[in-house]
């Protein structure tokens, strides 16, 4: 038998299609989706569903409180569902009639279908509202893709006023079939940090290094001795991953140049293992450093911390995932990615679970990684997540 939540959100499947076209066709970078605030607000009025714009500058929030009295003295809960809403620097190579109008911007990460899918929930839940007690709240979060707009929202006390006991969210992947989901409980994305060496030696001439002190010899033992801290340092069952992602120095051939920088990025699914690697990526450039002479200016950059899904909640949406795509579309646990996502932010604070909708199709050629300038998703994914979505939100707050 079909599940109710399926059943509603098959019925709305066209609104949520052309919402996400809508959107794709009218993408915007971080923290400039006014645009698609604009939109988001324009379906919510027509809904009749209150909200509040502008949090952290385009993100908005709805509210839906449920009508179902809550059980016994206590108060109803307060569920956090999220949507991130921003794309990408990309030119879109697609050619159907939904790709993006807008020169070198693209929806290449699917938030265009996450805006799509949480409008969608917000109709299906404000239509049944007599199905729950307590409280949805509904955040269109700007900025994922660059510094993050989930950590300024909850700054803006997105988390309170009534308190969230809980926040739910998802994001399309291409390496599942659309009508699957994956649910991973514990780590699932990295923290995505950076890190800056400045080497400093002292210039001279290349037909006299004796009179010098050579920070690109400095730099290229520091990109090698890098390599030993996860090869070395980490335990092998943990996962991290330290990459030089560009090294600058010098300009010319017989000139041995002031400086040396090294730019990289270091990740983890622990904040064990962050600091860890800070440590060690400071240590070896300080003991390398002074075996060479130079001297040495070391930025660690935190940026997004690992997303860590709180295993219950985790096995309360495996429950709603088998109800709603029966228990062979439902994958469980697999691997994280060493992929940053900033709803770790409302992790951190609240227990929370992401889980990865399938929006692949073989048949269809649907296949391309997101962050490609082909990404794609078979449109039938928008109803299972919503589905899945509204199945939650009604368990989470009978
Ligand atoms: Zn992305
Ligand atoms: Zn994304």
């Amino acid at each position: 038998m079909k599940a109710d939540a399926l059943i509603w959100a098959e019925k709305i499947q066209e609104k949520m299609r052309s919402d996400r076209r809508c959107i794709h066709q009218t993408p915007e970078l971080s923290f400039q989706e006014f645009h698609t605030m604009q939109y988001i607000c324009s379906r919510l009025d027509t809904l009749r569903i209150p909200y509040k714009k502008e949090i952290a500058g385009s993100g908005v929030v709805a509210q839906i409180n449920g009508n179902r009295p809550a059980n016994g003295n206590r108060p109803g809960k307060c569920l956090l569902l999220r949507a991130d809403m921003d794309a990408l620097p990309l030119q879109e190579e697609n050619t159907s009639v939904y790709r993006s109008q807008k020169n070198g911007i693209m929806h290449a990460c699917g938030h265009d279908a996450h805006t799509a899918i949480l409008l969608g929930v917000c109709e299906i839940l404000n239509d049944h509202r007599d199905h729950f007690s307590g409280i949805v709240k509904l955040v269109f979060q700007p900025g994922e893709e660059t510094t993050g707009g989930a950590a300024p929202m909850i700054q803006a006390g997105v988390l309170e006023h009534p308190a969230v006991d809980a926040c739910i969210a998802l994001h399309v992947d291409p390496d599942l079939d659309a009508g699957t989901i994956r649910i991973k409980p514990g780590a699932l994305y990295a923290s995505p940090d950076d890190f800056r060496i400045t080497i400093k030696g002292r210039g001279g001439h290349g037909a006299q290094p004796h009179l010098a002190v050579d920070p690109i010899i400095t730099a290229a033992q520091i990109v090698t001795q890098l390599q030993t801290i996860i090869s070395r340092n980490t335990d092998p069952f943990e996962q991290a991953v330290i990459t030089v992602g560009s090294l600058h120095a010098g300009d010319t051939s017989n000139v041995i140049p002031e400086t040396a920088e090294i730019f990289g990025t270091a990740r983890a699914l622990s904040n064990q293992m962050r600091h860890f690697l800070k440590k060690r990526i400071y240590e070896i450039t300080k003991g390398v450093c002074e075996a060479y002479g130079a001297n040495f200016c070391y930025d660690f950059i935190f940026l997004y911390p690992p997303l860590i899904n709180d295993a219950q909640l985790a096995s309360k949406l495996l429950e709603s995932g088998c109800h709603v795509l029966g228990k062979k579309h439902c994958v469980w646990g697999g691997l994280p990615t060493m992929a940053g996502e900033d709803f770790a932010y409302f992790a951190e604070k609240c227990p929370s679970v992401l889980f990865k909708l399938g929006c692949r199709n073989t048949e269809k050629g649907i296949t391309e990684p997101i962050h490609s300038p082909r990404f794609d998703i078979d449109e039938t994914c928008l109803q299972y997540g919503a589905a899945v979505f509204t199945d939650f939100a009604l368990r989470f707050l009978a």
